[in-house]
C-alpha cells in the first residue's frame, strides 16, 4: 500500500514550535522518528539539530553525531517500535517550497535507505502553531523511484 498520509504527534509539533520560537527566521531542523501503518506515516518524535548544528538564514545542517545518537537512543528505547523516517527543517517563507538542494538530498537519503525517506519543510515566516499544516510541506521519496510525492498531513488525535 503506498504511503500517502503523514500524522504528527503533539511531542513533534511542540518541538517544531519551540525551535521556531528560538531561531525565528534563521533555519533550524532535525530528524523525524516514528513508524508506519497501512498508508500512513506516524511521526512520534522530532529532534532538534544538536548543539553543534549550523543555523543560517538560508542554510541548516544538523550535528551528525548528535543525530546518530538521538536515532540510536530513540529506536532502542522503543524496543525497535520506532524507526528513522527522515529530516525536517525550516525555510524563511510562509508557504515553504523545497529547494533543488533539498530534493537532491532527499534523493540521496532515499537511495541509501531500505525503503523511503521523508522531508518536512516548515515556513518560519509569520509562523503560528495553529497554521502548522498550512505552513508546512511533507515530501516522500521511495528508494529506487525518482518521483517525489507530497503527503497529506494532519495531527495525531
Ligand atoms: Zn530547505
Amino acid at each position: 500500500m503506498p504511503l500517502t498520509r503523514i500524522k504528527f504527534s503533539s511531542q513533534a509539533l511542540n518541538l517544531f514550535n519551540s525551535e521556531i520560537l528560538e531561531y525565528g527566521r534563521i533555519e533550524t531542523g532535525g530528524v523525524l522518528i516514528g513508524n508506519t501503518s497501512e498508508d500512513t506515516i506516524y511521526v512520534e518524535k522530532a529532534s532538534n539539530g544538536g548543539t553543534n548544528a549550523i543555523h543560517e538564514l538560508l542554510y541548516f545542517r544538523a550535528d551528525p553525531n548528535f543525530i546518530d545518537m538521538f536515532i540510536d537512543m530513540e529506536v532502542a528505547n522503543s524496543k525497535c517500535q520506532l524507526r528513522y523516517l527522515g529530516e525536517w527543517h525550516t525555510h524563511p517563507e510562509v508557504i515553504p517550497a523545497p529547494s533543488i538542494k533539498d530534493l537532491q538530498s532527499l534523493n540521496e537519503i532515499a537511495d541509501s535507505s531500505d525503503d523511503f525517506c521523508i522531508l518536512l519543510i516548515i515556513g518560519n515566516k509569520d509562523f503560528s502553531p495553529g497554521a502548522f499544516i498550512e505552513q508546512s510541506i511533507s515530501l516522500i521519496q521511495e528508494n529506487g523511484n525518482d518521483n517525489v510525492y507530497v503527503l497529506e498531513a494532519s495531527d495525531i488525535k
